[in-house]
């Protein structure tokens, strides 16, 4: 007997019949003898509308407090309904509030941080044999206020409820079969990857590959939860992120394997760089500070402007100074929607620093290729660049880590860029990738 937690996004639930159908595949999980707690998204596209009517009722921005309050009630509709479909199935179920499930958070509203994750009424509910259901994306605050955990935060309840709970699995299930190659609704050629590794994942995630949750993920590094990426609508067999140091829970009494991840295969090359696919981002936006004092300091100050405005700040390049007066540019990208915040908050310092411009991009879109080993392997950037060039788009700015090459781009040309790079590193499979609901939003 395995305890699995499995969450179901929005798409899985978006109506009636879907809700009854997820209800038929937590009801065969429980009946094969294994321990279920659930967690699930808000209905379809409701967190959306009810993000809708806020901004209609409160045009000058709804507060945070009762934006939070508002948004965590799609979780609970889907919630109670599931449980409803469940018991209407014979099987005892019970539906927790995240603050019943013991999700306790920091108080910033829209973007809650998980403090303390103690689900014991989730524990209990478990220990009498019934299904445990758990709202995402939400959580309380020290000052008993519902918080929320951002834009896609059910996949981090999740693997935070598995870790509490020392679960054997953390499945995710979508509206695609696995984590492919690149977003299949880009990409219809995309290979499902059946195994991956956190770090790679991490990686994904981090930039721009919006299947799971980036704190999900880093969450399920941290605790060592497996996490199990897969279709509610099919029962195909998904993809497997490795972690390093799978939950004590993983290894069954009865020495039987049933949902941990295969083990690799010695077809697997064992030096090769291998790629694990293509995130892309298209939301985000450039800042150019042109004319810096090249002089120690300077950079600090403009990139501490922006941090300090509450900005997070992802690529940074700059130029070395070949002027006579030792000027040089700075540019970064940063997320579009912070851009007016950032570009004020560089301008207020464009004065005192002497600084000659601040030119503002929007639109800006970025490609990251994923995989192991790809900073020792140039012939990887060789191949990556020489792809981008013949679709004749043209590369504004690079950054490499060790396991990530990531190009900047005009956004209108971003998912050409990606179809383009996908081919090149030959990862188009035969069949195009199902997607079976959803909007990809
Ligand atoms: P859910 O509502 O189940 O949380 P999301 O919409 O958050 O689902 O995530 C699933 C979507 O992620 C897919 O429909 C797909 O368009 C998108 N996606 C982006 N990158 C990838 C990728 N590499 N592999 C699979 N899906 C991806
Ligand atoms: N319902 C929330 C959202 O749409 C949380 C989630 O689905 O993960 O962002
Ligand atoms: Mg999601």
């Amino acid at each position: 007997m395995a305890l699995l937690v499995q969450k179901f996004g929005g798409s899985s639930v978006s109506d009636v019949d879907s809700i009854r159908r997820v209800a038929q595949r937590v009801v065969a999980a429980r009946q094969s003898g294994d321990d279920v707690a659930v967690v699930v998204s808000a209905m379809g596209d409701t967190t959306d509308d009810l993000l809708d009517l806020a901004t209609q009722v409160s045009p000058k921005g709804p507060p945070e407090r009762e934006l939070d309050m508002l948004l965590t009630a799609g979780e609970r509709i889907s919630m109670a309904l599931l449980a409803m479909a469940i018991q209407d199935l014979g099987v005892p179920a019970r539906s927790f509030t995240g603050q019943q499930a013991g999700m306790r958070t920091d108080s910033s509203h829209g973007r809650a941080r998980l403090m303390d994750v103690t689900p014991s009424r989730v524990a209990a509910t478990l220990q009498r044999g019934e299904v445990a259901i758990v709202a995402g994306f939400q959580g309380v605050s020290e000052d008993e206020d519902v918080t929320t955990l951002g834009r896609g935060g059910s996949d981090t309840t999740a693997v935070a409820l598995a870790a509490a709970l020392n679960a054997d699995v953390c499945e995710i299930y979508t509206d695609v079969d696995g984590l492919y190659t690149a977003d299949p609704r880009i990409v219809p050629s995309a290979s499902r990857v059946t195994r991956i590794t956190i770090e790679e994942t991490l990686e994904m995630a981090a930039h721009g590959a919006k299947i799971l949750h980036l704190r999900a993920v880093e969450y399920a590094r941290r605790f060592g939860v497996p996490l199990h990426v897969r279709s509610s609508f099919s029962d195909k067999e998904g993809t497997w992120i490795l972690v390093d140091r799978p939950l004590t829970g993983a290894l069954h009494q009865d020495g039987t394997a049933r949902h941990t991840a295969p083990s690799p295969t010695s077809e697997d090359p064992m030096e090769d760089p291998l790629i694990s696919g293509i995130a892309h981002d298209k939301s985000l936006a450039k800042i150019t500070v042109v004319g810096v004092p090249d002089r120690p300091g300077a950079a600090a100050k403009v990139i501490g402007a922006v941090s300090t405005a509450g900005v997070s700040i992802d690529m940074i390049v700059q130029n070395v100074s070949t002027s006579p007066e030792g000027l040089s540019d700075i540019s970064f990208t940063l997320p579009e929607v912070d851009g007016t915040v950032a570009v004020a908050a560089v301008r207020e310092l464009q004065h005192e620093l002497g600084v000659a411009d601040v030119l503002y991009t929007s639109h800006v879109g970025k490609l990251s290729l994923v995989g192991a080993g790809l900073r020792s392997n140039p012939a990887v950037a060789q191949r990556m660049f020489g792809a981008l060039a013949e679709a004749g788009i043209n590369i504004e700015m690079i950054s490499t880590s060790e396991i990530r090459i990531s190009v900047i781009t005009d956004q209108e040309a971003l998912e050409a860029a990606v179809r383009a790079v996908h081919s090149a590193f030959r990862l188009d499979a035969e069949a195009e990738a199902v997607i079976y609901g959803g909007t990809g939003r």
